[in-house]
């Protein structure tokens, strides 16, 4: 038994296409059916619940009687437009069986780098949850297309899952959890049951190959889990089809591979900052930055190496180390141009090489998030 995630509160869930697709025929109707009614269940015990789905493109290519999967990502957007209409449908008819409000969000993950945007869906995210509605989130694939061509709605829930501060993430997928060999090509593989977000292990694990589809997968819910736990949140990672996932999860048995948000939860401020998934440069730092970065202290002009991009003063940029390992994210003072013509400088020479200084930091502490 499982208390933390047995007393989790608020939950992020996700249904991933390999689960909502019946093989090229459209939506899994029966799978979404049992998926609803667990939700309803957990909704009757209390608990808040986004639900993050895709299933999109399968019921639009039904629905305009593609047998096959276009290639064209226009042609995938249009599917995905059609199947929408579908899929909000198929869930709509299915809470209101169980006398609950559901609610259609499409997000992309430029929304949540916006600061207006995010505020914005963060606020109306919350009232659906106060007003006991089960928000229903899908990628905007007509402006956006990472979960087309990524799979890439894993990170949107775990951003969701910032947003709203969620106590647990579930990410139901079609394989029993992460495991410490791919299953399929080594009969010894174990499945893990439990690992910490920050241990770097788990990325060995999930394996580098996106192309092999259930690996590239599970790397993307490895990120997503640590996305996840910088909220707080803990993240279940679990098979969809086993019977009563949902709610047997939610009562603490232990399914799948349970991903522990080891660190406190960083301020919702330098969370929105560390969504920034592409930052506009990037700064290598020297080992003495390096370490105060990690001591969360600010980033000088005197600790960077090199600078590059394309950013302006208020952008995000991504420090790193020499060697090239992402370190921290942060909003910047200075334009590249100014970052460039003070790299070395300490930080009272600023005004008189730029001829002002706007504060003394490269990136205040305040404006930080470590990765
Ligand atoms: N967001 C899309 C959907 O819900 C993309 C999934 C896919 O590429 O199959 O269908």
């Amino acid at each position: 038994m499982d208390e933390t995630i047995r007393q989790a509160r608020r939950w992020v869930i996700k249904i991933g296409s390999a689960l909502l697709t019946n093989d090229g025929a459209g939506l899994n109707h029966a799978g979404l059916k049992d998926w609803a009614e667990q939700i309803a269940r957990l909704r009757e015990s209390g608990r808040e619940v986004v639900l993050v789905s895709s299933g999109a493109v399968a019921e639009g290519m039904t629905r305009l009687g593609w047998k096959q999967r276009p290639k064209a990502i226009h042609e995938l957007q249009a599917a995905a437009a059609v199947g929408q209409m579908g899929l909000i449908q198929a869930y709509e008819s299915r809470f209101r069986e169980h006398g609950l409000h559901s609610a259609q969000i499409l997000l992309t993950h430029d929304d949540m780098t916006n600061r207006k945007r995010y505020l914005n869906a963060r606020s109306s995210l919350r009232t659906l949850l106060d007003l006991g509605v089960i928000p229903v989130v899908n990628e905007n694939d007509t402006v956006a297309i990472d979960e087309i061509r990524f799979g890439d709605n894993d990170t949107l829930a775990a951003l969701v899952a910032n947003l709203v501060d969620a106590d647990a993430l579930l990410l139901l997928t079609d394989q029993p959890g992460l495991f410490d060999a791919d299953p399929r090509m080594n009969d010894q593989a174990q499945l893990i049951p439990q690992a910490n977000a920050d241990d770097d292990a788990l990325l060995d694990f999930a394996g580098e190959s996106a192309s092999q589809l259930s690996l590239g997968g599970m790397r993307t819910k490895v990120m997503a889990a640590r996305r996840a736990a910088r909220s707080g949140t803990h993240t279940i990672i679990a098979a969809g089809r086993e019977p009563g996932v949902i709610r047997r999860v939610a009562d603490g048995e232990r399914l799948g591979t349970r991903i522990v948000a080891s660190r406190k939860p960083v301020t919702a401020r330098k969370q929105w900052i560390a969504s920034h998934m592409r930052p506009k440069g990037e700064i290598v730092v020297d080992k003495g930055a390096a370490k105060a970065l990690a001591e969360c202290g600010s980033l000088l002009p005197v600790g960077v190496i090199s600078a590059s991009g394309d950013f302006v003063r208020g952008d995000a940029v991504r420090c790193m180390d020499s060697e090239g390992q992402p370190l921290a994210c942060g909003l910047i003072n200075y334009d590249l141009e100014e970052v460039r013509k003070i790299i070395g400088k300490p930080s009272r020479q600023i005004e008189a090489i730029l001829g002002y200084v706007d504060e003394p930091e490269l990136i205040h502490r305040d404006n930080m998030a470590l990765y």
